[in-house]
């Protein structure tokens, strides 16, 4: 029985409402009045529920899709701006004894060679990081209790945390480790992680127990309801998503938004962030063995119906996609990228060869941090740095309100703009530091506040004289 407040999965992901969602969004794909409504609903940012996302994903309606692509645009500008946070995973370990058929970890790969960095292996990777200019990670790590227990993952936030390099810090880690206990999610928390990440890989249980048959993840319900013990050990930002190719497309983003209902529903505060990955060629793994792959025009009105859906939260593309990919996405409603990502453990200070490979997947976009940072100066989105929010102690419903007050422009443009200005000054090559510092002059006339404006001004000074790490 669907219960949205159900701390039980099966409840709360309830199949039965689902497959009725999918057929109600079939019989009503047509309906133009319906259609017409729930766009005018989304216009007013009042965001909508999966049986009403469904039926706009059902639509095939090329003025209709049209509608829906311009109305992503329209609300991802108003609520973010023209900002793209940016960020880097890092990959801590890739020892594991799950069974994932779709991940090249899995415990039955010989091929893969298995490493795990040690505090200073982390120190290496984390100061090319910071030479490359990031500040904030994803760190990620397969489960295995004797090589990756919850201990090595503490002790490495904090090696993390203490790096300090030049004029580098890293200022936020988020994690994406296994399901855990709520005790857990709590030394997480007190270690001052920023997000949370865990992705579903499928919320159909009977599809779910295929894909995973041995190891601790084969527990479908432990497994989907670790954002509910994530939120009982004081975690208050999570990050959702689903593996896309390893289900249909329909039932995953019906089953995604109804997890972030039940977030929503239960705890007075949504996801924090939603990652959109799709399946992708790794060691041990041939993604034409897998049947769902979903086409990249379907891709694009996805991501573009969850912005509309789902307006206060951000959406993270990873460099699984390629530039030309990346780039439409940015426009309809992802927030957040990875730029200049390894996926191998240790592959920032050493490039691997093919033979030695211990990556995760094959990325598709190869290009440096700085190389992006460009790329979106000239596509005139702004690179950001910025990890503010989590640092004033903005997370949860207090982030939330932020962005729903609108204070936007008067917090999160200054602080992007001083972020970017930091990167300029320490890491940028010349032509970005031009394309960037005009960039920067423009936008900071246009902050509203006249004393917020004031204050920038004086901070983007004080960066250029050498002092580091101002925020609004
Ligand atoms: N072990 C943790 C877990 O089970 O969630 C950490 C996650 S793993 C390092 C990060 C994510 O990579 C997985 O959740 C999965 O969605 C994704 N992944 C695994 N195999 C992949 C593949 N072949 N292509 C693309 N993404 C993949």
């Amino acid at each position: 029985m669907y219960d949205i407040k159900s701390k039980k999965a099966e409840e709360f992901i309830c199949d039965s409402e689902i497959r009725s969602t999918m057929q109600y969004a079939t019989e009503n794909s047509r309906n133009s009045e319906l259609i017409e409504q729930i766009l005018e609903k989304a216009r007013a940012c009042k965001g909508l529920t999966h049986r009403e996302a469904a039926i706009l994903l059902e639509c095939n309606q090329p003025e209709y899709i049209e509608k829906i692509f311009a109305l992503a645009r329209e609300i991802k500008h108003r609520f973010y701006g023209n900002r793209i946070v940016m960020f880097a995973p890092l990959y801590l370990s890739n020892y594991c004894i799950n069974g994932c058929v779709y991940c090249p970890y899995h415990a039955k790969n010989k091929t893969i060679r298995r490493k795990k960095l040690s505090q200073e292996d982390i120190r290496n990777e984390v100061i090319a990081l910071q030479d490359m200019g990031h500040k904030r990670l994803a760190l990620e790590a397969g489960e295995h209790p004797l090589h990756n227990p919850i201990e090595y993952i503490l002790e490495s936030i904090k090696t993390i945390y203490g790096i300090k390099h030049k004029n580098g810090a890293i200022r936020r880690v988020n994690v994406n480790i296994a399901a855990t206990t709520v005790e857990n999610y709590r030394r997480l928390r007190d270690a001052g992680i920023g997000t949370y990440i865990l992705f579903q890989e499928t919320y159909n249980k009977e599809n779910y127990e295929m894909l995973h048959p041995t190891g601790p993840k084969s527990d479908y319900a432990y497994h989907t309801e670790a954002m509910d013990r994530a939120m009982q050990g004081g975690i208050d930002d999570v990050g959702i998503g689903v593996l896309f190719g390893l289900e249909t497309y329909r039932y995953d983003f019906i089953g995604m938004l109804m997890h972030a209902e039940h977030l929503e529903a239960t705890y007075g505060v949504g996801p924090h962030t939603i990652s959109v990955p799709r399946l992708c060629m790794a060691d041990d793994i041939d993604t034409a063995d897998f049947k769902n792959a979903v086409p990249d025009d379907i891709f694009y009105r996805i991501v573009a119906i969850l912005r509309i859906a789902v307006p206060y939260t951000g959406m993270i593309i990873s460099t699984r996609e390629s530039r030309e990919c990346r780039g439409k996405l940015l426009e309809i409603g992802i927030t957040q990228i990875s730029g200049g990502s390894r996926t191998s453990v240790g592959g920032y200070v050493h490039e691997e060869s093919e033979q030695e490979n211990s990556a995760q997947f094959d990325i598709a976009d190869h290009r440096t941090l700085d190389e992006i940072v460009e790329w979106l100066l000239d596509l005139d989105h702004i690179p950001s740095f910025c990890t503010a929010c989590y640092r004033e102690g903005r997370t949860g419903d207090r982030f939330m309100s932020l962005l729903k007050n609108g204070q936007i422009a008067n917090c999160c443009l200054p602080n992007a703009l001083l972020t970017l200005k930091e990167y300029i000054k320490d890491y940028a090559s010349p032509q970005v530091r031009e394309k960037a510092e005009a960039m920067i002059k423009r936008l900071t006339e246009t902050i509203p506040n006249e004393k917020a404006r004031a204050t920038a001004q004086r901070y983007l000074t004080a960066i250029e004289n050498g002092e580091r790490d101002f925020r609004f």
